[in-house]
């Protein structure tokens, strides 16, 4: 029966990361990775995640089954984070939230769930995006096209192709968008953007799907959520997937939600009926322990002060990364303008840097890059930042 089957493409950064783990030279630096790393290059495990896992298995819980769509107490701490703990739809009972494996699982129960109600549709993505949005809607059946989005000579968002595009579309056409901190750009709207994508989405009658993945990680967590709380304030139904993996430094407990507005209490019920669905023919239900430890912090002031505080210690020392990459680069004579690399926000920046100057990078000074030019600040350090800019520098001079 395997005779025919022939060997799927390799993932291209998951690919990057074998070949840095292969590579011996001690000043190997791999900038592909779209992990949080520390001041000395390990991935954080957060005090306030240490004191909620070990108050957790204190108390050895048991590992019963959790509910199809998860710990009550973990959705309703998403709920919270995404649209404030005083939203009107909350009151209302507008919102279903299931616990999902990260934001990739709830993303893949999203595109299941929309599969169901709308086969027809079309999925449109950020041009670029992050490489699993294309093959997870695919995945799912759905024909999957991009929407004008970044724009190399800026190095910012091209704005106004976005929104003619997405006035072109058909209603009922499902959008995803990246909430804050894009991958792979760290190009994002600003606040009187996301309000014109919300209006646009209404006139045309589109399907938003917010995507996540870094909240806390631009500005703070409810400046992140603004455009959650715009798609909010609108009326309209959306959909959103979240994940902790970064916030939290949880990366493989995989901890995540989908959450759905609708458009009443009673539908919300509907909704979540079908959703469940999706869930138990899935996985059934989610693990027990990230969220629990989530809901644990998010519960608890000290923690949750704690975790308030190590989140806005992650963003800061990204920000001083990127503050430092332009400066340093400037310092050792680079013409080019970097600063750009201080508007994008998140973990990511499109660099500019060229395909062969990326080969270069690797090859000759060890530092791994993604072919695109991503580069990932949260792996930049006190101590690797000079020999990468070296590097960059010696590449660009060349
Ligand atoms: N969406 C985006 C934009 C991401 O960058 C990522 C993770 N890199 C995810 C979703 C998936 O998150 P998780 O690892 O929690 O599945």
């Amino acid at each position: 029966i395997f005779a025919s089957v022939e060997m799927a493409p390799r993932d291209p950064i998951l690919g990057l990361t074998e070949a840095f783990n292969a590579d011996t030279r001690a000043t190997k630096v791999n900038l592909g990775v779209g992990v949080y790393y520390d001041d000395n290059g390990k991935i954080p495990l957060l005090a306030a995640v240490k004191a909620a896992e070990k108050a957790r298995l204190e108390t050895m819980p048991p590992r019963g089954y959790q509910p199809i769509e998860g710990l009550n107490a973990y959705n309703q701490a998403v709920q919270n984070l995404l649209f404030g703990a005083g939203s009107e739809l909350l009151a209302a009972g507008r919102v279903i939230t299931a616990e999902a494996l990260g934001g990739t699982g709830a993303l893949k129960i999203g595109a299941d769930f929309l599969k169901r109600i709308s086969p027809n549709a079309k999925v449109y993505i950020s041009d670029p995006s992050w490489e699993n949005h294309r093959a997870l809607f695919e995945s799912a059946g759905f024909v999957v096209e991009n929407y004008p989005y970044y724009d190399a000579a800026t190095r910012g968002v091209n704005f106004a192709g976005m929104k003619s595009f997405l006035e072109g579309l058909a209603a009922g056409s499902i959008i995803i968008l990246h909430a804050c901190c894009h991958n792979p750009t760290g190009a994002d709207l600003s606040d009187a953007q996301w309000q014109e994508v919300v209006d646009v989405c209404k006139a045309k009658g589109l399907v938003p799907f917010l995507d996540m993945a870094y909240q806390g990680f631009a500005d703070g967590i409810d400046a992140d959520a603004v455009a959650v709380r715009a798609f909010s304030a609108s009326g309209l139904q959306f959909f959103v997937s979240s994940s902790f993996s970064k916030s939290f430094s949880l990366y493989g407990e995989r901890v995540g939600a989908l959450s759905v507005v609708t458009a009443s209490k009673e539908e919300s019920a509907r909704v979540l009926s079908q959703v469940k669905r999706v869930i138990r023919t899935n996985y059934s239900n989610p693990p027990t322990h990230g969220g629990a430890v989530v809901a644990a912090v998010l519960s608890t002031p000290e923690l949750r002060q704690m975790w308030e505080d190590e989140l806005a210690g992650m963003r800061d020392r990204i920000r001083a990364m990127r503050v430092a990459l332009v400066d340093k680069l400037k310092a050792k004579g680079v013409a080019q303008d970097f600063s750009f690399v201080v508007k994008q926000r998140g973990m990511f920046s499109y660099t500019g840097l060229t395909s062969a100057q990326v080969d270069v990078l690797r090859n000759e000074f060890g530092i791994y890059a993604v072919g695109t030019g991503r580069i990932c600040l949260a792996a930049l350090n006190s101590k690797n930042i000079d020999a990468v800019v070296d590097a960059i520098a010696a590449v660009l001079k060349a």
